[in-house]
């Protein structure tokens, strides 16, 4: 009598539980409403963690780090025997996923070899805003990043939940001249209007995208700014922008989102800092070279001319 009533019980166990884990899995998430970033939480508990992305980046309190060494991106020209697909992913984003030969990530004194997996943008309705970081308390029409994940651990989704499993590279993008380049890959746009179309298209250099192949940035250590925000993401953000015109934000701002509604603001809020410290190798937050050695050196060599103008008086 006690078995039958066991299995039963056993089933119906199961049961539950494989519901759980399968509304865990398909639990939504958006950038506003219910199901907006004050909420992911509660269903990724991760996303309310004390190393989140993405953050402010207060240029003032920036720590040179000379020994952080450059990107090299010569592997991102690579175009032979790599395939591009352009993908409306849920609604969320403009996406370039990679199959084929691997890209690497060469430099920036990554813990170890990381291969390039997909590229992505956030970007604003209006061009105040869009980018995910900001720069003391600045946000930029539009943000891009680089997703690439550690080679040993095979792919993005396995690296996803590994410590340094995954390595994003962000740019910053400002409003400017035409940039022709990015023609080969907004003219696919019309094609990925709703959510989760997606094409193949004619592979290109994506350094043709970048303003050049070596790179310095701000580095820290942070998270997916998307559910599941597992913090496993070492960040890099390039200190240089991209440029491109108003006229090409508005074909990110056609794409919909899975309500059909307009696809833009996708970008989560600035995620406190806590202990966080923001490194770079920019020569620029170098103590050399910020200003105030300058200004001492010119204000030694006034008065230096100024004694001896008065000591051949
Ligand atoms: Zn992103």
């Amino acid at each position: 009598m006690i078995e039958p009533y066991c299995d039963i019980n056993y089933k119906w166990v199961k049961l539950v539980k494989s519901l759980i884990i399968s509304f865990s899995i398909s639990a939504d998430w958006t950038y506003s409403g219910t199901h907006g970033p004050a909420n992911w939480h509660l269903d990724f508990p991760d996303c309310q963690g004390m190393t989140q992305s993405p953050i402010n980046i207060d240029v003032s309190k920036v720590l040179f780090n000379p020994q952080l060494k450059q990107f090299d991106l010569s592997e991102y020209s690579k175009t032979s025997g790599i395939e591009m697909r352009l993908v409306n992913k849920g609604g969320h984003t403009a996406e370039v996923e990679y199959s084929g030969d691997k890209i690497h990530l060469l430099g920036g004194n990554l813990p170890d070899k990381y291969v390039l997996a997909q590229f992505h943008f956030h970007w604003g309705s209006a061009s105040r805003r869009g980018s995910e970081h900001k720069l003391d308390g600045k946000a930029y029409p539009m943000e891009l990043h680089l997703v690439h994940y550690q080679e040993h651990l095979n792919n993005l989704s396995y690296a996803a939940p590994h410590p340094s499993g995954l390595a994003v590279l962000g740019y910053f993008f400002k409003i400017g001249a035409h940039n022709k380049n990015f023609e080969q890959l907004l003219n696919y746009f019309p094609q990925i209007k709703t959510s989760d179309q997606h094409i193949e298209i004619p592979t290109f250099p994506l350094l043709d995208l970048l303003p050049s192949a070596k790179v310095n940035f701000y580095r820290y250590s942070g998270s997916l700014t998307t559910p599941p925000c597992s913090e496993t993401v070492i960040w890099s953000i390039s200190t240089s922008f991209i440029e491109i015109a108003e006229e090409q934000m508005f074909m990110f701002r056609d794409l919909y989102d899975k309500e059909n509604h307009t696809l833009a603001d996708d970008f989560r809020p600035l995620q406190e800092l806590n202990q966080r410290i923001v490194e770079s190798n920019d020569p620029r937050f170098s103590d050399d070279n910020d200003g105030s050695g300058y200004i001492t050196a010119s204000t030694a060599a006034v008065t230096l001319s100024l004694l001896l103008s008065l000591w051949f008086q």
